[in-house]
């Protein structure tokens, strides 16, 4: 069982921020900058080209109006949307996400 679906299990806690049927966004426990979270699917998939497209599409309807969100809870200047695939990429936890960092210029009053 990957870490990612031990949080969606409950057994590991973390602050969620949007949860539907197919996918979970939340808090990233060693955030890059303020408001740092990650969108994965429920069922674990290693990597992108594995998963089907019908999960696919249900990460994409909710990536809109998640990275919307991060800006407006945040007050960020802008949002980086990463995945990394397999660890020559830098992936780490081997279960599909994407990371919405929160971006904040030198003179942000909300950095
Ligand atoms: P990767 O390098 O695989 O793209 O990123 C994995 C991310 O998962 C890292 O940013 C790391 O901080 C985050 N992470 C790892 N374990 C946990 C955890 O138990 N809880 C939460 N909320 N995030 C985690």
């Amino acid at each position: 069982m990957s870490i990612f679906e031990k949080i969606v299990a409950g057994e590991i806690p973390c602050h969620r921020i949007y949860e539907d049927e197919h996918v979970l966004a939340f808090l990233d426990i060693g955030p890059l900058s303020r408001g740092h979270c990650l969108l994965i699917p429920k069922v674990c998939y290693v990597e992108l080209g594995e998963m089907p497209a019908e999960v696919g599409a249900a990460l994409g309807r909710v990536m809109p109006r998640l990275c919307s969100a991060v800006k407006a809870a945040t007050g960020c200047d802008g949002v980086n949307v990463l995945q990394n695939n397999g660890g020559a990429a830098g992936q780490v936890v081997m279960h599909v996400h994407f990371h919405f960092i929160p971006r904040y210029t030198a003179k942000s009053p909300h950095a």
